[in-house]
């Protein structure tokens, strides 16, 4: 059999998170299985549905690098289809016309609701063996069976089982003639070929009601993955203010692609205690068998941990254009600049995100307005002045400018004043950013460039001279 995984978001909004994970386990299953993955776009919801979703529902498949075989299919595109299976259901005696009146239909709900009953249709046109009239306004419901019970074994859930009597006949059609969603997802998964379901488990209710459709059209049944949801970081469902952003909004944040996949796999799935998967790892290892069966919160700072951790060990060659999207200034508008990539190399193991790691690096590139008061006093005195004019001396003499002869300058200067490094070191990262937060001192001046440096510290020194520094 053909692993033919699918999946089938709606253009009603962005691709949240919990989505992103079901399009990730789903694309895992396939590539481990040598499968294929179908996208179809549920847009059956007219009203609620945007070509603007569906492109940003593309673009972060496309930014977490989650191809797809087939599609995208659009139901909309299909609606001759599902109006072909709705009548060969009515001719087969598995459907029927249903007249009743939302006003009917809201009524016997509120009576059901003071009885105290689960509150569903109560089969009055089920026998009533209605056609269509011109001018009266039908849905179509299923015939679903009035005993017995649906059972399905799931990947994640183990067996589990309803009893007819409690799924009512469901619409198929509604009066507007549109398929709704049961429907039509049973008509795409039979005519896909899906070979696996993997979903959100807030999706098991549906899948009795799938079963008894896929049953009437005599069609053999997908095998079902019933995904935990993912809670916020409060462990409450979902939204907006507990994590649940568009996908790319994780982007604009400067997280890396495969840090958010990383994040998600290790979000309701494990593999021992190992936090890092390359994707052929992933591919490689996943199965449903080490899929959580109960919902995992999501935890930004993990994320950034992650992401961090994938900052740090990507190639310059790649963070180049990553980090340049966020920097502040215009790379071509400047002169005489150290190499972008030697200065992310120097803090990308410091930074969680392309923005911090954009932010840091840009006193390599913009003069210092600013001197911090507090570092000021705590490092600098009246004799500040004075060696750093020396060190610029010494580094004006260097016949080559590397991490190396930067080094062995600063040592002998220390040495021959008998003084601690940080009474240099200090001083001079205040003089080329402003503050103490720089990497270390030797390899952030190599990146800085000679002339750069000594120019800053001359700026520096004559700060000093203007300013009286009161000795701490
Ligand atoms: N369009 C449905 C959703 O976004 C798909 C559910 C399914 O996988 O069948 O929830």
């Amino acid at each position: 059999m053909q692993v033919i995984t699918r999946f089938p978001p709606s253009p009603t909004g962005y691709l949240h998170l919990g989505g992103a994970r079901t399009a990730l386990f789903n694309w895992l299953f396939a590539r481990k299985s040598d499968g294929k993955l179908v996208l179809r776009i549920e847009d059956t919801d007219r009203q609620r549905s945007t070509d603007e979703a569906t492109q940003v529902i593309l673009s972060a498949m496309e930014w977490l690098g989650l191809d797809w075989d087939e599609g995208p299919y659009y139901q909309t595109q299909r609606l001759e289809r599902y109006k072909e299976v709705i009548a060969q259901l009515l001719e087969q005696g598995d459907a029927y016309l249903c007249s009743c009146t939302p006003e009917r239909l809201g009524k016997l709900r509120m009576e059901q609701k003071d009885k105290g009953i689960k509150p569903r249709y109560d089969g009055h046109c089920r026998n009533a063996g209605l056609s269509r009239k011109p001018g009266e306004n039908y849905v179509v419901r299923f015939k679903n069976p009035l005993s017995g019970s649906v059972s399905f074994t799931d990947h994640v859930h183990g067996t589990v089982t309803v009893q007819n009597s409690e799924l009512d006949d469901l619409v198929l059609e509604r009066s507007d003639g549109m398929p709704t969603y049961n429907l039509a997802v049973v008509v795409d998964d039979m005519d896909m070929k899906i070979s696996h379901v993997i979903r959100g488990d807030d999706h098991i209710n549906n899948t009795f009601r799938q079963i008894n459709l896929f049953r009437a059209l005599g069609h053999p049944l997908p095998e079902f993955a019933h995904v935990p949801l993912i809670l916020g970081s409060d462990r409450k469902r979902m939204s907006k203010r507990n994590g649940d952003v568009n996908v790319l909004d994780y982007r604009d944040r400067g997280i890396l692609p495969e840090a958010l996949i990383n994040y998600l796999v290790r979000l309701g799935w494990s593999r021992g205690d190992q936090e890092f998967f390359t994707r052929e790892e992933m591919i490689q290892h996943f199965d449903f068998a080490q899929i959580n069966k109960s919902s995992a919160g999501f935890d930004m700072e993990k994320l950034l941990w992650m992401n961090r951790h994938y900052i740090g060990q990507t190639s310059i060659d790649r963070l180049v254009p990553e980090v340049k999207k966020f920097l502040s200034f215009r790379m071509h508008d400047l002169e005489n600049c150290p190499d972008l990539g030697s200065a992310i190399k120097l803090h990308q193991e410091r930074a969680s995100t392309l923005v911090e790691l954009a932010n840091q690096i840009e006193y390599l590139f913009k003069p210092v307005k600013n001197y911090d008061a507090q570092a000021l006093s705590k490092h600098c005195d009246e004799f500040t002045a004075e060696l750093l004019q020396e060190i610029c001396i010494v580094f004006s003499d260097l016949e080559c400018w590397t991490q190396e002869s930067i080094s062995t300058a600063l040592k002998t200067v220390v040495r021959s004043k008998k003084m601690k490094f940080p009474h240099l070191a200090q001083p001079l990262r205040i003089a080329i950013s402003g503050s103490v937060q720089t990497p270390s001192i030797d390899a952030t001046l190599a990146v800085l460039g000679c002339f750069e440096t000594i120019q800053r510290t001359q700026s520096f020194i004559k700060y000093l001279d203007k300013e009286t520094i009161s000795p701490n």
